[in-house]
């Protein structure tokens, strides 16, 4: 069943036309450099993994290089190692620190600031993706480098579900370790709630259990923590939740009373019983117009559902459009990802897997959360953001969504699990992406609209998920991680005490907290 819906996906897709524009801000590696890592003994390492070395001039190397947001098309690393267990993983570290080469880890590949790439080694997990599943004791053991779609998949086949994000391609070792917010996070927690534990690679080399029993302290650190940080994780353990029947919503509202839906909306989530998920999205579709829409998934009938949207109703008023229907698991997953006619195959990312359709986006975000319901007079800063970036940037498409939190995820203590934003209201994301027919004008008006959002609009004290990491954050580590970041850099310098696992918003090895 397929609904009427801008997914975020869609909000963010953009084809490859301007995909050049901001890869600077990160940067190409200079001549220099590659020169320096063309000197390093890459064969040495080629003979010696199970996987393949990819370099630059080989076949498939520009797949291999390639991440999820195209916006970094023009990296280039002196090599990919494509690893075939964890083995080829320990085989990458010990290479790197021997011939003293930067590395960045790799699982799905969708690092919101490209920190999955490297001017030197990419150590690529992503062919560890396999998935067991013990439907009796309810868990699985997952790769590393499995995407999501493919984890849904696996599970469902045995009525069980585990909750994660909404897009079919991203990894779960990033999903994972970096906290993990989906349509099913309001009734079952997030992603790092259902890690049991974890195979990881660490910086001397020792493949090491992870678990409430052994390196527990690691456990806590890779349960929201962030990905690239500590270890290379090799495949985790996650419990699994029976499935049972979901209902699915979408209504859209006249842009007049965008600011009235957005707080009532806030107010409506709070309140919800942990089986009901929703987003409130707020945004330019170019020269088709503002939206503003509010989406979500129900645990339970579509008859109970449509009385939780009466009450939302009674706070927002009637909408223009609405779309109310069932769905198993897989489907709505499917759905939610923007892949609802698809089949599991083609629901992954064209010419890096086989029969793959989706295509990559060039985007640039920036996250925040609400602590509680917010009044009129914010609402209206916040819809009048988003008629800004419709006035400075009309050819690209983007806005704010607003994704409920709440129910199970505030259930756990912000000290229990690395993952500290534990008593929100909603996450906030906001976008825009560029495509073929974005003028490059516009592409920078987007990254000067993000910029004053950022100072005008966004509340710092308010955090941001590190999971749509973002480059051009200042305080970046306090915003992550809060009242977590002292115990997180403790973490960091027991098992990386040489900041191996470094890249620019790495967790620091020491902080001024107590
Ligand atoms: C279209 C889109 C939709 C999204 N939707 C959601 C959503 O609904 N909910 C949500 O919570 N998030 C969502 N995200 C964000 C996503 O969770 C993060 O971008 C996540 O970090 C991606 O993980 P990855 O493995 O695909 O990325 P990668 O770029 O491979 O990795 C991310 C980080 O983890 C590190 N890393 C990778 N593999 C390992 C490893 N084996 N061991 C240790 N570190 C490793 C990398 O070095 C990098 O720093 C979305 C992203 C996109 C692009």
């Amino acid at each position: 069943m397929s609904r009427p819906r801008v997914t975020r996906r869609a909000v963010l897709r953009g084809a490859l036309g301007v995909a050049g524009t901001l890869v600077g801000v990160e940067g190409t590696a200079p001549a220099a450099t590659l020169a320096r890592y063309a000197r390093v003994p890459w064969g040495r390492l080629a003979t010696g993994l199970d996987g393949r070395l990819v370099r630059p001039g080989q076949p498939r190397y520009r797949e291999a290089a390639l991440l999820y947001n195209s916006r970094f098309a023009d990296l280039r690393p002196a090599a990919v190692a494509l690893c075939r267990g964890s083995n080829d993983v320990a085989r990458c570290l010990d290479f790197t620190r021997t011939h003293d080469v930067p590395f960045a880890l790799r699982s799905g590949g969708h690092s919101y600031g490209g920190y999955s790439s490297s001017v030197g080694l990419v150590i690529d997990v992503s062919a560890l993706d396999a998935i067991e599943v013990d439907p009796r004791r309810r868990v699985a053991k997952v790769g590393a480098g499995a995407q999501l779609i493919d984890l849904y998949d696996a599970v469902a086949r045995h009525g069980l579900l585990v909750p994660g994000g909404t897009c079919p391609t991203v990894g779960i070792a990033g999903l994972a370790m970096g906290g993990g917010i989906g349509v099913l996070a309001r009734r079952y927690g997030l992603t790092c709630d259902h890690v049991l534990g974890a195979r990881a690679v660490t910086a001397a080399g020792d493949q090491i259990s992870v678990g409430a029993e052994e390196h527990a302290d690691l456990w806590w650190g890779l349960r929201g923590g962030g990905g690239g940080n500590f270890a290379a994780v090799t495949s985790f353990h996650l419990s699994l939740e029976p499935a049972g029947p979901l209902a699915l919503f979408s209504q859209r509202y006249p842009w007049t009373r965008a600011a009235a839906v957005l707080e009532g909306w806030q107010h409506w989530i709070a309140t919800e019983p942990e089986q009901t998920w929703s987003n409130c999205q707020l945004f330019s579709e170019g020269s088709s117009g503002l939206v503003v829409q509010v989406n979500g998934v129900y645990c339970g009938s579509s008859t109970d559902l449509e009385r939780r949207l009466a009450g939302l109703a009674g706070l927002v008023g009637p909408a223009s459009s609405s779309f109310v229907g069932g769905d198993d698991v897989l489907e709505a997953m499917k759905i939610e990802a923007g892949c609802a006619s698809l089949t599991v195959a083609a629901c992954h990312t064209a010419g890096q897997w086989p029969g793959g359709v989706l295509g990559h986006e060039a985007y640039a975000a920036k996250s925040s959360f609400v602590g509680a319901p917010e009044d009129r007079a914010r609402t209206t800063k916040w819809a009048g953001a988003v008629e800004r970036l419709a006035r400075d940037a009309p050819t690209l498409g983007g806005g704010l969504a607003f994704d409920g939190c709440g129910g199970a995820i505030n259930r756990v203590a912000a000290a229990a699990t690395a993952f500290v934003h534990r008593d929100k209201v909603a996450l906030v994301q906001a976008t825009y992406s560029w495509g073929s027919g974005s003028s490059p004008a516009d592409v920078v008006a987007g990254a000067r609209w993000l910029r004053w959002l950022g100072t005008s609009v966004i509340d710092p004290a308010e955090g941001a998920y590190v999971n749509y990491i973002d480059p051009t954050l200042t305080d970046w580590a306090r915003a992550y991680y809060g009242s977590n970041l002292a115990r997180l850099s403790r973490v960091k310098a027991h098992y990386d005490p040489t900041d191996r696992f470094h890249f620019a918003q790495s967790i620091p090895l020491e902080t001024t907290d107590a």
